[in-house]
């Protein structure tokens, strides 16, 4: 359906020289993974379109996203936790989805109704993730309210949804958009596809009777605190029509990724909770269902304050999520707020020089 594969647009795209420079730094981790094994599972709350549910949320250990072998984005450090170069086989799977189950049963009562499978890549790419081993996953989870699948847009396809909608479930495609707009998702994210793409991916997936949800990325390297706050909430805007929940992930710093390079030499700083909060309260008029939560909020890898009020800021963004009440925020605030602003006013992109 696109031309935006990972070949495709890494040649001649200016890509190279950043997926050979991502490829360098990935090639430090030594770890390896046990393909018998998910890579996490854990079980916690989510909102869902028919509201607040108990949710089951499974990383599947798979040979990892294809964008990723090549070079892949510059924040991501989920390849890190994938199998050593290769794909996982059917069996070694259908373990992985065996010890998920025993997971629940020791730590919920009774079945999750909402099922969120990860991969650290594309659930749909039939290379992750073989025909018969997504098969198998519908089954399992068939008699659950809801799954959502991970995938990029190129893999997402009415006949692989159907597995699933075919068992009676509510599907949704969850899409690492990362942003709206084209430019940040190239240069700033190392992100092959189009805004283009998305929307296509979208449409199928409406047409096909499934639902989307998309990941935005809050402040990825290379813009200012201010420019990643506009372009947020412009990213929020033009999303929530082509999906009915928009998750923002505040960047946080994940080791063996450029951000990690960038952030130990003083050339990156997560975003500022109070940018989190204000995207959250700029765009509470839209249709979507807009959450976010935020990874390692308060710690200096993750999106943080000044360390007093961030706890009280996070307690704020997690009531949002269940309330989507923009009044939540007008109840914290801190010194460190007239910080913030300033740091909107002032700061300048990386490398900029002070004088010429
Ligand atoms: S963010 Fe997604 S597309 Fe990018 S490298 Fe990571 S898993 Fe692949
Ligand atoms: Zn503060």
């Amino acid at each position: 359906m696109s031309q935006s594969t990972p070949e495709a647009r890494e040649r001649g795209r200016g890509m190279d020289a950043h997926n050979a420079a991502m490829r360098s730094i990935r090639a430090e981790n030594d770890a390896s993974y046990d393909p018998h094994e998910p890579t996490r599972v854990w079980i916690d709350e989510d909102r869902t379109p028919d509201g607040v549910r108990d949710s089951l949320t499974v990383v599947l250990n798979t040979g990892g996203c294809r964008w990723a072998r090549a070079g892949g984005c510059t924040m991501c450090g989920y390849v890190a936790e994938s199998v050593d170069g290769g794909t996982v086989p059917h069996e070694a799977l259908r373990d992985q989805v065996e010890a998920v189950l025993a997971h629940e049963r020791a730590h919920h009562d009774g079945p999750c109704p909402l099922v969120k499978i990860y991969t650290s890549g594309s659930f749909l790419d039939e290379r992750e993730v073989p025909a018969e081993s997504r098969r198998l996953v519908a089954e399992t989870f068939a008699g659950r309210e809801r799954v959502v699948v991970e995938s990029l847009p190129d893999f997402v396809a009415a006949p692989k949804l159907e597995d699933f909608l075919d068992r009676g479930l509510a599907v949704d495609v969850a899409v690492g958009l990362e942003t709206a707009t084209d430019r940040v998702r190239h240069d700033c994210v190392n992100k092959y596809f189009d805004w283009a793409d998305f929307v296509t991916a979208s449409e199928a997936a409406r047409a096909a009777g499934a639902g989307v949800k998309a990941y935005l990325l809050m402040k990825p390297p290379f813009l200012t605190e201010r420019e990643a706050l506009a372009d947020m909430v412009d990213s929020i805007r033009r999303t929530a029509d082509h999906a009915h929940t928009v998750s923002m992930n505040p960047c946080n710093v994940q080791r063996y990724t450029m951000v990690d390079e960038l952030h130990f030499r003083g050339g990156y700083r997560p975003p500022w909770l109070w940018s989190v909060a204000a995207a959250l309260e700029r765009t509470a008029d839209t249709d979507a269902i807009v959450v976010s939560d935020p990874v390692g909020a308060g710690e200096e890898r993750g999106a943080h304050n000044c360390g007093e009020c961030d706890e009280r800021v996070e307690t704020a963004i997690e009531d949002f999520d269940l309330r989507q009440d923009p009044t939540v925020f007008e109840q914290v605030d801190c010194d460190c707020h007239a910080t913030w602003e300033t740091v909107l006013d002032e700061e300048t992109g990386f490398c900029q020089p002070l004088a010429r």
